[in-house]
């Protein structure tokens, strides 16, 4: 078992697959001197294979992939059939560029959910966030995910001035469609310009959808980061994801390889430990695993207080989101 100093048990392995993307959302990559990693520094097919399955010896029941954009590795189609095998929950974010790419083999590995990233319903602005002119391409692929029956959420980062209209047309997909649209409340990485009066909150966002949380709010368990709302009739729902007004550090169960092979045990972590270059030399991976997560900080990596408010972000000490794996 994955237990930290808090008791804290680790299930739920976030894989990122790579730091590259075929979009370059301005929120998560940062604009200046961003290069991707050479591919030796990248874990292989059979070195993520490896590291998963002690991941699932000591206790993980959940993988997801991620990334950068997970389907732009020439070999996630090899990655992703080889994780299918483990006994494990098998879920993906991506940004749903090439979904239609991949759909064989996205329907052979069987994902419990594709998280499909979308933070605009309108074309330009959608341009204007990821640089690149694909809105129908992902649209299109989250229309076909649904034809395909393949469990699918949207994620959206909401932002104050940017997509905050939006809400009201984002929650309406969710009347006819057996999809959940969560809201992400925007967060500090490295290089994201992040500011606090730029975060629109859980209570905001709720206010503006009209939902009242005791009328709406449906049963969860403790590991959640998501507060999900249903409107009566609806055939999907909503999702609130508070990682700034509301930190939901108590009930953690997530860790993160990124892509370069370092664990974190925390998004907001300063610290990682290097798994994949002991790995290369022979070494057993389960002591620096399980050292590295006992270590955990009680909060939102130790880094960051309560109120978000006072958050000074430049003095933060962290990776880019891209980086990390989201
Ligand atoms: N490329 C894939 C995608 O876009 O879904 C997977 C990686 S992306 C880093 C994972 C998730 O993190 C996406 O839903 C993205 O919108 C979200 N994200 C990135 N930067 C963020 C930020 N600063 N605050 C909140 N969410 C963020
Ligand atoms: Fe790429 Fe996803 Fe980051 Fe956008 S959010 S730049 S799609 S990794």
């Amino acid at each position: 078992m994955l237990v930290d100093q808090f008791g804290r048990q680790h299930t739920y392995l976030r894989i990122s697959l790579t730091d590259n993307c075929n979009l370059r959302c301005f929120y998560c990559m940062p604009e200046e001197d961003y290069s991707f990693a050479p591919r030796a520094q990248l874990m292989q097919p059979a070195e993520i294979d490896f590291l998963a399955r002690r991941f699932v010896d000591l206790g993980v029941n959940k993988i997801r992939l991620t990334g950068g954009e997970p389907f732009v590795r020439k070999d996630a189609d090899l990655i992703m059939a080889g994780l299918a095998q483990l006994p494990v929950e098998l879920a993906c974010t991506t940004n749903g560029i090439r979904i239609d790419d991949l759909l064989p083999e996205i329907r052979a590995c069987n994902f419990s959910s594709m998280n499909v990233s979308l933070d605009t319903l309108q074309r330009d602005k959608f341009l204007q966030i990821t640089r690149r002119d694909l809105f129908d391409r992902v649209y299109n692929n989250i229309d076909l995910l649904l034809h395909e029956g393949i469990p699918c959420k949207i994620n959206v980062v909401v932002m104050k001035g940017l997509n905050d209209d939006e809400l009201v047309d984002f929650m309406a997909l969710t009347k006819d469609q057996p999809i959940e649209v969560r809201f992400i409340e925007f967060m500090p990485f490295s290089g994201n310009k992040w500011t606090s009066n730029q975060v629109l909150t859980h209570a905001e966002i709720l206010d503006s959808l009209g939902i009242d949380p005791e009328l709406h709010l449906m049963p969860g368990s403790p590991h959640d980061t998501a507060k999900r709302y249903k409107i009566p009739g609806y055939q999907g729902n909503i999702a609130v994801i508070s990682s700034m007004s509301e930190p939901f550090c108590s009930g953690c169960n997530r860790i993160r390889l990124t892509a370069d092979g370092k664990l974190k045990n925390c998004l907001f972590s300063d610290s990682e430990v290097d798994l994949l270059t002991p790995l290369r030399s022979g070494e057993d991976p389960i002591p620096l695993i399980k050292a590295h997560i006992y270590k955990k900080k009680a909060k939102l990596g130790g880094q960051m207080t309560q109120d978000f408010n006072e958050l000074e972000a430049e003095k933060l000490s962290n990776r880019s989101m891209i980086r990390i794996g989201g």
